[in-house]
């Protein structure tokens, strides 16, 4: 009986040390584990600070870049407006002193150059009903109001508008063509309804003239998304200021800028006149209506440099 009790007790310490051990070995095991996951999370953390400061500082050098590039970008276009303008003035200079010799280049340059393009349209000159320009393109529709429409433009002349077009576009600026080359045909359906609108008389005359610039396919009116077809409050908008600041430097001028003495303000109606009398009249802040045509035909020559 005692040996019994005895052989018990010693059953029971022994199951008390391997319960003990097992503990032990499981809690040793535990702690191991949640040492390693503490050290596994503070490298993940470390990983993840690296990775942030890396990817924060490539995209710093990224902008940095990038505005570098955009920024000499700006530059050269500039020095090439320049450039070519100074060329230009150089050029005209050249005919000037020196009459006919050595400018036979420059004389046939200007006997290909379509005369109209420079013409002032008035209450006594119009151009010709038969007038149809060389050759006409269609404007790329993501440009357009209406990009379902088609619009034409001087061939020639479009890779100027494209260029200010695309400006634009890179400075986010909302325009959009809403009128391009008009045939007489067209101008006449249109006169009609304008009149209709506006009645006949000052009007008529006014509309005359800008309807002759339509029909030389270097003419556009401009909108935005949100005015439209409306034309009234775009002297407002960013679009129209842009294009008071920057349209010069792609040879567009405004026709009938605010107070002037021939026609109703046009914020919308804006001319190709060539980069080196555009850049003139810009410089000068005259207006293309208040030039002498004899004066205005000396730049006929550089129309599309
Ligand atoms: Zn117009």
């Amino acid at each position: 009986m005692r040996y019994t009790i005895q052989k018990e007790y010693l059953i029971l310490i022994l199951l008390v040390l391997i319960v003990g051990a097992i503990t032990g070995y499981f809690n040793y095991q535990n702690n191991l584990l949640k040492e390693e996951l503490v050290s596994l999370e503070n490298h993940f953390l470390a990983a993840e600070t690296e990775y942030s400061s890396t990817t924060k500082h490539l995209n710093e050098i990224i902008d940095g870049l990038q505005e570098d590039l955009a920024e000499r970008t700006a530059e050269r276009d500039e020095f090439e407006r320049k450039y070519n303008a100074e060329k230009s003035r150089l050029d005209l200079l050249a005919l000037q002193i020196s009459g006919i010799q050595g400018t036979v280049g420059l004389l046939e340059k200007l006997s290909e150059t379509d005369p109209e393009l420079l013409k002032k349209y008035s209450k006594v000159y119009f151009l010709n009903e038969n007038y149809v320009p060389e050759e006409l393109v269609r404007i790329d529709p993501q440009h357009t109001y209406r990009p379902e429409e088609e619009y034409l433009f001087h061939s020639k002349v479009w890779p100027f508008l494209e260029d200010l077009l695309l400006s634009a576009d890179r400075a986010g600026v909302d325009i959009k063509v809403i009128s391009a080359y008009r045939s007489f045909d067209t101008q006449t359906g249109l006169k009609d309804n304008y009149e209709m609108i506006y009645g006949s008389g000052a009007n008529q005359f006014s509309a005359d003239q800008g309807y002759s610039e339509h029909q030389l396919g270097t003419t556009i009116d401009f909108t935005t998304s949100e005015i439209g077809a409306r034309y009234t409050g775009f002297e407002e908008t960013a679009a129209c200021q842009w294009l008071l600041e920057n349209a010069y430097k792609y040879g567009f001028i405004l026709s009938y800028p605010e107070d002037n003495q021939y026609y109703q303000f046009e914020p919308w109606h804006w001319r190709f006149v060539g980069r080196t009398l555009a850049e003139e009249l810009h410089q000068t802040g005259r207006n293309f209506y208040e030039l002498d045509q004899r004066a205005i035909d000396n730049y006929l020559i550089f129309f599309f440099d």
